[in-house]
């Protein structure tokens, strides 16, 4: 009699790296066009002021790269793992990437799973605007720059301590500045 040894694990690892060659922004370009970010660390969040940046969409897409304007400006979502913000654990802050407002500090970032940039709280409740997005078949909540309306992300309502909130960004519509 034949044994017949069937495999017993098949272990696809589907490496489904759907990063989208996400594109460094070696776009100097894009980068100099760009104002200036404020310099702040988390203590100053006081003196963070929130203008009022508004832009036609031709201006945005001489500032921004082609993947950039599709986050920030058409409500984009970037692919999972995709970013290169998900594992920086240095101290600084991250700056919206269309006007330069700072949105959140290190200090808050979390490692949530997602494959997004994730916090627990914006560095100031002032610099970014909640709005309902009801694209999909649940009610989610989006996260717009304060300044220039652009779309970070969404906020849900599992996140850890202490404020309960996940902070899910993409990291294409954050600047890093190590502090
Ligand atoms: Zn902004």
């Amino acid at each position: 009699m034949k044994n017949l040894f069937l495999p017993v694990f098949v272990v696809t690892f589907g490496l489904a790296v759907s990063c989208g060659a996400s594109q460094k922004k070696t776009d100097d370009d894009h980068q100099h066009k760009k104002e200036s970010a404020i310099s702040v660390n988390y203590q100053s969040v006081d003196t963070i002021k929130v203008g009022n940046v508004e832009k036609t969409e031709d201006e945005w897409k001489q500032i921004l790269s082609e993947e950039e304007y599709h986050i920030l400006r058409e409500d984009g979502t970037e692919p999972a793992f995709s970013s290169d913000l998900l594992d920086i654990k240095k101290e600084g802050i991250y700056y919206c990437a269309a006007c330069g407002l700072p949105l959140f500090s290190s200090e808050t970032k979390f490692e949530s799973g997602t494959g997004w940039p994730s916090f627990y709280k914006p560095i100031a409740p002032k610099v970014v605007t909640k709005k309902p997005d009801h694209r999909f078949a649940t009610v989610r909540t989006e996260i717009e720059c304060a300044q220039c309306g652009s779309h970070i992300g969404h906020v849900f309502n599992d996140g850890p301590k202490p404020t309960g909130l996940r902070y899910c960004m993409n990291g294409l519509a954050l600047d890093f500045k190590a502090k």
